[in-house]
């Protein structure tokens, strides 16, 4: 697949959920357009959207309307077999928690996605390869338990890309990490994005947001551009 057919497209997005006092439309007719190995940041007061838009993007949750595609994938018509295919292989996801199994290594836990997707062969050297790339390669055969938080989320890193997957869905992947530490899997998403991957994330961080190369604000609804901390992105 050429890197033209990776290109996002967000178009009319809006999700309305009922509930007991009428419907709440969270988001309005949102629009947006990532080329490969763009990053965005997408801010926001909480319950404002944010998690809601990116797992409309990740093909977790529908919209009400509006489509999302992914080159020539029609995320939002998919189903089935075909949903699964795009969840294993096309879209990676990191969260504020690392979700990591705590039963199983750093390699191991890499290596889980690959192995359900009946790509057994070689998985352990390819997991093995990707956590020494997000610069955890010494910590491959430690429980997660003894990581600290920064090696966690690199590995969650590496398992959200272990089946080749060129865009990565980040939902306050630095929450829990001090400062420095953010910074430096802040650093780590740039790198990912320099090799073609195109990268999500929402957080109230504003430094980490002006990091990335479009900062994308939710306000009511609608998506308008962030313009760094005089935006007001809110917390
Ligand atoms: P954010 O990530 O910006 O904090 P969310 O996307 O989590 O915001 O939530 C946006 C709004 O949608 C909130 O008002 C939340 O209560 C509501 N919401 C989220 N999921 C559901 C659901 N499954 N059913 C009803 N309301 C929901």
């Amino acid at each position: 697949m050429t890197d033209d057919a990776r290109t996002l497209v967000v178009e009319g997005v809006s999700k309305v959920y009922e509930t007991p006092t009428g419907p709440n439309m969270v988001l309005a007719d949102v629009s947006l357009r990532a080329e490969p190995g763009e990053t965005f940041a997408i801010l926001g007061p909480s319950g404002s959207g944010k998690s809601t838009l990116l797992n409309i993007i990740g093909s977790l949750d529908r919209p009400t309307s509006g489509s999302v595609r992914l080159g020539p994938i029609h995320v939002t018509a998919l189903e089935g077999p075909m949903l699964a295919q795009f969840r294993a292989h096309e879209v990676g996801f990191i969260f504020q928690d690392h979700h990591l199994l705590p039963q199983l290594t750093a390699v191991e836990n890499v290596a889980l996605p690959a192995l359900a997707a009946g790509a057994a062969d070689g998985a352990a050297q390819r997991a093995r390869e990707l956590l020494e790339r997000m610069g955890v390669g010494g910590r491959a055969d430690a429980f997660p338990a003894k990581l600290s938080g920064g090696e966690r989320q690199r590995v969650a890193a590496a398992r959200a890309l272990i089946n080749g997957a060129r865009l990565l869905l980040c939902d306050e992947p630095t929450g829990n990490l001090d400062r420095e530490t953010g910074l430096r899997l802040m650093e780590l998403l740039r790198e990912l994005s320099e090799d073609g991957v195109t990268v999500l994330m929402v957080t109230h961080n504003t430094e980490q947001a002006a990091m990335l190369g479009r900062g994308l604000a939710l306000r009511e609804g609608r998506l308008e551009p962030w313009e760094g901390e005089a935006g007001g992105a809110g917390a």
